[in-house]
């Protein structure tokens, strides 16, 4: 059976929507940041590299006794600028800092020796205490790069995974949503908004297996308009069609939740009160005979019904059915406006 759960359907979807929204911007931004990070460490590790090489380049000219000026100032600059650079990374950790400022220092130190000797075999010492020194400095960014990205596209793979399990209960919720809104469309009737004829045969069949099952009764009540093709005619079908949506509203105001009403047919309609005793069904089908002509007039002429109503007590759901409509038969010949129990 169906029930009007669509309201949690909708619910989860905006949920849904807003964790997907959030996912897309993290991972935009994630992205973004990622691409800027890695551009900056590139940067990084090459200026060490050129820390490197600039300093094997100024001691191979300082042992043929060319002083590159050039080249030491650069050295310099480059230096400065990866002070900065460092002082500036806020991923570092304290002692991450610390050591790197450390073997910042000793080469910066060990530099300025270098500026300062002329002696061949001295220059070549410093040159390549300077040479591992720097070649470590590269290792150690690197190595740290590599660790700090693995991290970082740890989480982007969670972000990506989290967005395809999003995505996949979007579409499942959307589906769900979806076919309910047709399952609903295929069992109402589009005029009244009641259920239709196709549903009803559904609806009777479960009430009446129910009753074989643990023998619980329900009633049928069966309405229809009385006069209807007169005021088709008199009045046009525009009217009549707005006399049946009133109808159809007033039954459903009047009957509970649990029960349930169709439009069988043109201007028929039909309410099964599911465990539900014959006069306690007429009470409330005597209240829909009285609210009716009380609230539907044309030119203060009140639209008035009459019906057959029954309880079913395990008798062919054929006959059952055609014996209340048989009381609905006997109502209309014996004046109209009223409801005949059976
Ligand atoms: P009675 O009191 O014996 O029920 O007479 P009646 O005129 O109501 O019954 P009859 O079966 O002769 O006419 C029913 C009319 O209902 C005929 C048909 O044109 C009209 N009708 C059926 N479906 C619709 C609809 O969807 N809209 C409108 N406006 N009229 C409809
Ligand atoms: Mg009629
Ligand atoms: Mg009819």
């Amino acid at each position: 059976m169906y029930s009007k759960r669509s309201k949690i359907t909708d619910i989860v979807l905006i949920v849904l929507f807003v964790v997907i929204t959030i996912l897309l911007s993290v991972s935009g931004y994630f992205h973004f940041n990622v691409k800027r990070k890695i551009f900056e460490d590139s940067y990084f590790v090459n200026q060490l590299g050129l820390i490197r090489g600039d300093i094997q380049r100024y001691s191979k000219f300082k042992i043929v006794g060319i002083q590159k000026h050039q080249i030491s100032s650069n050295i310099e600059l480059i230096l400065n600028d990866i002070y900065f650079l460092i002082s500036q990374e806020k991923n570092y950790s304290k002692e991450f800092y610390n050591d790197f400022k450390q073997k910042l220092d000793k080469i910066y130190y060990e530099f300025e020796k270098l500026q300062k000797t002329y002696d061949k075999n001295k220059i070549i010492e410093l040159s390549e205490k300077l040479w591992f020194q720097t070649n470590k400095l590269v290792d150690t960014a690197l190595n740290y790069h590599k660790y700090k990205f693995s991290n970082a596209i740890k989480t982007f793979n969670l972000v990506i995974y989290s967005t395809v399990v999003f995505l996949i209960l979007i579409i499942f919720f959307v589906y769900k949503k979806v076919k309910k809104g047709l399952e609903i469309e295929t069992i109402t009737d589009k005029l009244t908004g009641l259920y239709n004829r196709l549903y009803f045969n559904e609806i009777y069949n479960y009430f009446i297996k129910k009753y074989s099952r643990d023998k619980k009764t329900f009633s049928l009540l069966i309405v229809d308009i009385d006069n209807f093709k007169k005021i088709n005619d008199t009045y046009g079908h525009a009217t009549g069609d707005e006399i049946l949506k009133k109808t159809g509203s007033i039954i459903k105001e009047v009957i509970r939740k649990t029960d349930f009403a169709f439009r069988y047919g043109g201007e028929e309609f039909v309410v099964i009160f599911p465990e539900t005793k014959i006069d306690e069904a007429y009470s409330v089908a005597e209240r829909i005979l009285k609210t009716l002509p009380q609230k539907i007039k044309i030119n203060l002429e009140p639209v008035t019904i009459s019906g057959g109503i029954g309880e079913y007590n395990g008798e062919n759901p054929k006959e059952f059915f055609e014996k209340v409509d048989e009381g609905l038969y006997i109502a209309k010949r014996t004046g109209k406006n009223k409801i005949i129990k059976i």
